[in-house]
């Protein structure tokens, strides 16, 4: 026996005695209530004042709010705490929390109890969806044509998953309010100007064309301005796939790095870019999605015979440089304005 308990005037080492010590140590400390506010309609968690995506039921909500409100004794180890929720109505629960432990070498136990209330309320992404928020339009647009249906319907991906990939990534406001069909393209509706920059960049560089961004100044809400961006995307003339007549040569439009157009002379299967201003002012004489197969009949060094696949006759056309033609081969042949090509 080295010293005497102050308060049992039992045997210990030091102060306390450990009896003494687990009868006076509190070992967990609860609150006598929690509040939790969710979202109704999507799920979303209001904590610490900021809106919180969540993909748990509310079961596992409570359970994690209450872990956070929970504190145990740091001395504490091999910590075990049984939580029974208990419903008392809809928005009401009473939580049995069980905490057992090992203190010192002495298993400790402790029990508490918590009351639960679950609020509901729209959350701010939400009630903007509902009450038809919105910072940017997206706009995308051809000069001299519109967009094709199929590209349409890109554009309307990318900006789908993007809006979900932003959302996930902690961006509240990215959604996408409407997609409108207008004349000669489509308007993309966007919760935030972030996102609608991101759609317009990516359909920009998907079809090569460009943003031209705009800011207008719609009204006033709580003493601040509340802007509006537009972003225009225009995107260019001529779309992958065309087959177009400029400085005498036949080409494909292959696709786009920047303002240049790549394309594939269909005389002699070169590879090269051509200027804006000759993409411009390039002629549009067929489209390659519509090439249909052939064969050849007959192959000299300049001219190549194939049969027509929609005439059935035979017709003469260019041979393309550098292609492995001989009787019988499969070819790929687009009637244009400008007579019959193969198509590399
Ligand atoms: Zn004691
Ligand atoms: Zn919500």
């Amino acid at each position: 026996m080295k010293s005497i308990c102050p308060r049992c005037g039992g045997a210990s080492d030091d102060g306390l005695c450990l009896s003494c010590i687990l009868e006076t140590t509190e070992f967990m400390v609860c609150p006598d209530q929690i509040e939790l506010v969710v979202c109704p309609v999507c799920g979303s968690i209001l904590d610490r004042g900021r809106w919180r995506q969540s993909d748990s039921d509310l079961d596992e909500l409570i359970r994690d709010a209450l872990f956070k409100k929970i504190s145990v004794h740091h001395e504490l180890e091999d910590v075990e705490l049984e939580i029974l929720l208990h419903p008392r109505g809809s928005t009401r629960f009473v939580a049995d929390v069980h905490l057992s432990g090992m203190f010192r070498g002495a298993i400790v136990h402790s029990d508490c109890q918590i009351r639960v209330r679950v609020s509901r309320r729209t959350c701010d992404r939400c009630s903007r969806i509902s009450g038809r928020y919105f910072e940017g339009i997206v706009q995308v647009r051809r000069s001299e044509r519109p967009p094709e249906e199929s590209d349409l319907s890109e554009a309307r991906e990318i900006a789908q998953s993007l809006a979900a990939a932003g959302y996930k990534k902690g961006d509240r406001l990215a959604f996408i309010q409407d997609i409108k069909d207008v004349r000669g393209g489509i308007d993309i509706i966007v919760g935030s100007t972030q996102l609608g920059r991101h759609i317009a960049k990516t359909i920009a560089q998907r079809f090569g064309g460009r943003v031209q961004e705009s800011v207008k100044l719609v009204g006033c809400r709580d003493g601040k301005d509340i802007f509006r961006t537009t972003m225009l995307v225009r995107l260019p003339r001529l779309r992958k796939g065309d087959v177009i007549y400029s400085k005498g040569t036949v080409m494909e439009v292959v696709g786009f790095e920047g303002r240049r157009t790549a394309v594939v002379s269909l005389d002699k299967g070169e590879r090269f870019f051509i200027s804006e201003d000759e993409a411009d002012a390039a002629e549009i004489i067929g489209d390659s999605s519509k090439a249909r197969k052939s064969v050849v009949i007959s192959v000299d060094e300049s001219v190549v015979e194939v049969l027509d696949p929609e005439s059935y006759r035979t017709v003469l056309t260019i041979r393309p440089a550098g292609m492995k033609l001989e009787s019988g081969a499969e070819v790929k042949v687009l009637h244009t304005d400008r007579g019959m090509f193969l198509l590399y």
